[in-house]
């Protein structure tokens, strides 16, 4: 089998290739991640994994596209639903795209991994691409291995993000405190 991994972060992508490599599918990683900001994270999490890729010895490709505006434009008018609507697509297209333009038989996603995603999305999202341009989609229920996999990453010293990725969930992980100090200005 071909695998084709589109790949979030050096940390999500431990478990999965540990678990592919067990079932003896070698994955080819897939870095396409135009939903990551400020550039400075971007960067911070494309390195990580450039660099855990040649540790592990497993086959990269680094798809660069650092896309704050594109981005900002197609999820502004509805935030809630960015992920489905947007973020997971146009990752989940790319990846399906390059699998199918060079030669890969099957893809699949390290978004799988995440219990913090909306899992059943991904899941029918990547069955429909699947269907649509004629080629495999592996899915996993990766979620099983999440911690054991965080563990791992810490371990090996691997940069560690604290929000999900496109600026609105690094908002997020402060609402509370901005709710709170709105009340005492
Ligand atoms: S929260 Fe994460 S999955 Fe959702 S839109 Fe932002 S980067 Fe994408």
């Amino acid at each position: 089998m071909k695998l084709l991994l589109h790949t979030c972060c050096a940390p999500c992508s431990v478990y999965c290739i540990d678990t592919l490599r067990k079932e003896e599918i070698e994955p080819t990683v897939y870095w396409y991640n135009p939903n990551i900001h400020p550039y400075k994270e971007y960067e911070a999490r494309r390195d990580c994994l450039k660099d855990y890729t040649k540790l592990i010895n497993v086959n990269a490709v680094f798809e660069d596209d650092y896309g704050l505006r594109e981005f900002c434009k197609n999820v502004v008018d509805d935030l809630e639903n960015r992920c489905v609507n947007y973020c997971y697509k146009v990752r989940l297209e790319q990846t399906v795209k390059y699998a199918k333009e060079n030669g890969y038989d099957s893809f699949s996603t390290t978004l799988l991994v995440s219990p913090y995603q909306k899992h059943d999305a991904i899941k029918e999202l990547g069955e429909r691409l699947a269907k649509e341009y004629g080629i495999e989609f592996v899915y996993r229920d990766f979620r099983v291995g999440f911690r054991e996999g965080q563990r791992k990453a810490r371990e090996l010293g691997l940069y560690m993000q604290k929000y999900c990725g496109c600026i609105f969930s690094e908002e997020d992980r402060y609402q509370k405190q901005i709710e709170k100090d709105k009340k005492y200005v």
